[in-house]
């Protein structure tokens, strides 16, 4: 008796193990199965540790970016397009993270878990994927760069689709330099893809926050004057203009993009309400770009004295603003507050023609921008190159916009030249960014003409 029922307890302890192990068995299947199918060893998927079965990658217009043919992995027929979208497509070795390749690997492998990689596996294919990237744009982005170090994005804010996301420097993936190259000065972060994972100093461009915080906060901006002498000193120390632009109103300081004014402005307005600010428009945050999380700028003046907020409110001090967010902020302004979320891959298609994914629509809630604000904003960026730019350097784009010269490092690597603005005519609703790192010339030299070119392609 008494050993029935011990061996009845040990039946039924076994059969518990055994549903247990059933159990997850059957769950850890289920989460990791995408992984173990995928995993480089798969000779299916792989050969050599590189991806060369997948489905094909095309741009907006059907162009095709990437593709397998006879078990290799081939990318655009274009070098000049097979550099500019390669921070996009993504390589075949995986040091890309951010590249489709890497990013949505499991689709374009045609991994689902009833059939596994079954028809990648007989058939060779796998799912294809639509970008929302215009290859000729990103191409005209690339060569405007002309060798460069650096980043252009556009985008339509109206609907968010990413049609330029370019990243120097760059690499033919059909002709990849050798290890020694790769690893020179010249192709220092050519894995990164700078337009979403890198934040920089954004000078200048920063003089629309603190234009946005002043707005909000000083009742009688409009009817103050400020005036320049070449300096604004602070406690002992001075913020040096970059020229001396006498006595002027709020919107001919930002015209003239005048430092003297600006640090003033921002000590007025303090740390407190410029951090407030800096925050709610996005500047501090990060959402996500298809899988991809924007690299977070950083306004921490928690610390900061006069003289460090005069230098904040020029975009100087440790603010940093990650290119992309800066063009989504730009979309915002140009939508009165209404943001959309930039994206660029737009569909993924099985070899059967079932879409399993469509993008959609959707709000980027990070950026707190009211309606008020962004009017105000839109009439003084547009005063910009109206008054000071010159219509001519847009010419018919009715464009809007800041530039921005970042001071980083010493005077021999040279500066940061920054475009960031948008197109207000009906049917053109794009915002961009030009950020060119180390500049010989300044951002109305340099990045102006980037972002006329790229703008000027669309559509062509
Ligand atoms: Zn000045």
């Amino acid at each position: 008796m008494h050993n029935t029922v011990r061996r009845a307890f040990l039946l039924l302890f076994v059969v518990g193990a055994f549903v247990a192990g059933t159990v997850i068995l059957g769950f850890s299947f289920f989460r990791n199965s995408e992984e173990w199918a995928t995993h480089r060893a798969n000779n299916h998927l792989y050969s050599g540790g590189q991806i060369s079965a997948a489905g094909t990658i095309y741009d907006c217009n059907e162009k095709i970016l990437a593709q397998t043919k006879d078990g290799k992995r081939y990318y655009s027929t274009d070098s000049a397009v097979r550099k500019a979208t390669l921070h996009a497509v993504g390589d075949t070795e995986g040091f890309m993270s951010t590249g489709v390749h890497a990013l949505f690997e499991s689709e374009l492998t045609g991994y689902n878990i009833v059939s596994g990689t079954y028809y990648l596996s007989k058939f060779g294919i796998g799912n294809d994927i639509n970008l929302t990237l215009d290859s000729n744009v990103c191409k005209t982005a690339y060569n405007a760069l002309n060798g460069r170090k650096g980043t252009v994005g556009v985008y339509n804010y109206k609907t968010g689709e990413i049609i330029c996301m370019v990243s120097t420097p760059s690499y033919d993936p059909e002709n990849k330099p050798d290890k020694d190259t790769m690893n020179s000065d010249k192709y220092k972060a050519a894995y990164i893809n700078k337009f979403l994972s890198s934040s920089f100093t954004p000078g200048s461009t920063f003089k629309i926050v603190t234009s946005a915080c002043a707005i909000e906060n000083i009742p009688d901006i409009y009817e103050r004057t400020f005036t320049c002498d070449g300096e604004l000193e602070v406690g002992g120390t001075k913020v040096i203009c970059n020229g001396k632009h006498g006595k002027q109103t709020f919107e001919k300081a930002l015209n003239n993009s005048c430092n003297s004014a600006f640090a003033e402005i921002a000590i007025e307005l303090g740390k407190t309400k410029m951090q407030k600010t800096a925050e709610k428009m996005g500047l501090t945050s990060s959402f996500e770009v298809d899988r991809v999380p924007l690299s977070k700028g950083t306004a921490d003046f928690t610390k900061a004295v006069d003289i460090d907020m005069g230098w904040a409110g020029i975009g100087q001090y440790t603010v940093t603003a990650n290119p992309c967010m800066m063009m989504t902020l730009m979309g915002a302004v140009a939508n009165g507050g209404e943001t959309v979320r930039p994206y660029y891959v737009k569909s993924i298609t099985t070899p059967k023609g079932f879409s399993t994914y469509k993008a959609s629509e959707k709000r980027a809630d990070e950026i707190n921008l009211n309606y008020d604000t962004a009017e105000k904003l839109q009439e003084l960026l547009r005063s910009n190159v109206v008054n000071y730019y010159g219509e001519n350097v847009f010419p018919g784009l009715e464009m809007c916009g800041k530039t921005g010269t970042a001071e980083v490092g010493d005077e021999k690597t040279g500066d940061n030249a920054w475009f960031v603005g948008f197109s207000q005519k009906e049917n053109f609703p794009y915002a961009i960014v030009v950020l060119i790192e180390n500049s010989s010339s300044s951002a109305r030299q340099a990045a102006i003409p980037v972002a006329n070119t790229v703008l000027q392609s669309i559509g062509g």
